[in-house]
């Protein structure tokens, strides 16, 4: 655990009493402050070690601050009562990745990097702390992914966190600041919560308007948002890009690395062999990678090593069984259009199963993946509205449910084909969340092919 030394003597609310809100609670109070601990929900306040505290009726001029889980409204759709209550008698409103930064400085010297972006987050996360642990290094991974931040142990000296940031949590933050951000994309995605698309640019943004002087941002700009953000910063910004060379940055082109980060570029070598690093998007996660991974000190070779040994996610194109010549993908995670369109283009001769609950109403992103596609099988509560997008562009039938998508696909798939949960939706219509959506999928693939999942095991959950 991280200790959070800097709250000592203070009195601080506790909020949402789930994972991450029990890991401050007890950060807090090891630290030596006074926790008053609350959740909405009667079945999470059970907690004998807790100073369990009706928090609606505590005088908020008493606390020195209020921790809240992430999920909880800020200002959209309306502030949360306790939000509101703590605006009104100014008190701070953090989480555990400000109370960590809080308490960087009683750690043993280290690095810290912060990754946001639309999608993913996860992917480059573990990829990044996989790199520099194969490597030899010390590294932490948390927040967003795995372990919450203030639950990791503290690392030895000259150990790197590596910590997935959601915009949740960045408008949470208001001094945190990582040695290396890492921005990997932007594309439309929880603008119920940010309230608008600029709304959610913003707080993107602000994780690296907080970074100081001498710290580096590494910034995709495959995308307008993060080109506008990449020409308006002060520190050294580092641009990777998958689509385009980028002077003074790290980009992937045609499966090829190249490093032009300090003179004319160099291809450092070929991502074909990485088999957890399929597709361009991943092109975007790796080029990330290497540009964090040589600031931090590793050389080119250690880092493609790396990149070949990583075992991917699962739920993110992981090859979950293979059949006849037809490979079986689950890609649960890709639950909007951005992500959806990149698992199209990372194959071919698709068998696409797609639906769920819409997030979006401009489907758009997806044109560019449908020539991809064979055949589209449509599920969930968005099976009109995507049968309406596709038209006549490319065949497809209305399965209701995965598995009759994965029977009726299996049958007709060739040899080369690919079937591929790729939803562009949430999974809440069916589901209780894309692990369980992605774990129906390798149930009805193992239903209907007889081979069980193949690469369970793969990547961590
Ligand atoms: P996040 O943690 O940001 O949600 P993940 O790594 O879990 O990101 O990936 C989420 C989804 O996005 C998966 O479907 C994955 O295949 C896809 N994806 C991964 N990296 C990228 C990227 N750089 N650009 C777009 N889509 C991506």
């Amino acid at each position: 655990m991280i200790v959070a030394e800097a709250y000592k003597g203070k009195t601080i609310g506790v909020f949402g009493l789930a994972r991450s809100g029990l890991s401050i609670a007890a950060s807090l109070e090891a630290g030596g402050a006074n926790v008053l601990a609350w959740d909405d929900n009667s079945a999470n306040r059970d907690h004998d070690n807790l100073n369990v505290t009706d928090l609606y009726n505590v005088d908020f001029d008493t606390l020195d601050g209020i921790a809240i889980a992430p999920g909880v409204p800020l200002t959209h759709p309306e502030p949360h009562k306790l939000v509101e209550k703590a605006n009104a008698a100014n008190v701070p409103i953090f989480s555990d990745m400000e109370i960590f930064a809080n308490c960087r400085a009683v750690l043993p010297k280290h690095k810290l990097v912060a990754i946001t972006g639309t999608n993913g987050k996860s992917t480059t996360t573990a990829l990044l702390s996989h790199v520099l642990k194969a490597a030899g290094g010390n590294a932490e991974e948390g927040g967003n992914i795995g372990v919450p931040v203030l639950s990791l142990p503290p690392l030895p000296d000259s150990g790197t966190y590596v910590f997935e940031v959601s915009s949740f949590q960045i408008d949470l933050m208001h001094g945190f600041n990582a040695d290396i951000a890492i921005l990997l994309n932007i594309t439309p995605d929880h603008l119920d919560r940010h309230g608008s698309m600029a709304g959610y640019v913003a707080s993107k943004t602000k994780l690296f308007e907080m970074q100081a002087e001498g710290q580096v941002a590494i910034i995709g700009v495959d995308d307008i948002y993060g080109q506008e953000i990449a020409k308006n910063l002060s520190q050294r910004v580092i641009p990777i890009s998958a689509e385009k060379e980028v002077e003074g940055g790290v980009y992937v082109l045609a499966g090829k690395l190249y490093d032009a980060m300090s003179g004319p570029a160099e291809m450092m070598g070929s991502l074909a062999r990485c088999r957890a690093l399929r597709g361009d998007h991943n092109g975007q996660n790796a080029a990330a990678v290497y540009a964090a991974g040589r600031l931090l000190g590793l050389t080119p070779d250690e880092i493609l090593d790396g990149f070949e040994s990583f075992a991917g996610l699962r739920h993110r194109l992981q090859v979950v069984a293979e059949k006849n010549g037809v490979l079986f993908v689950d890609d649960s995670k890709a639950s909007n259009t951005g992500a959806a369109q990149k698992a199209l283009l990372a194959y071919d001769h698709i068998h696409w199963i797609a639906g769920g609950r819409l997030k979006e109403d401009d489907l758009s992103a997806l044109t560019s993946g449908l020539p991809r596609v064979k055949h589209a099988y449509l599920v969930g509560e968005a099976a009109d509205d995507l049968a309406k997008f596709i038209g006549d562009k490319i065949p497809f039938s209305k399965t209701g449910t995965i598995k009759n998508a994965v029977a009726e696909a299996a049958v007709k798939a060739e040899s080369g084909d690919v079937v591929m949960l790729a939803p562009a939706c949430a999974s809440f219509d069916q589901y209780p969340d894309f692990e369980a959506r992605g774990r129906d999928f390798a149930a009805a693939v193992a239903a209907a092919t007889g081979v069980t999942t193949i690469d369970d095991k793969g990547g961590a959950a």
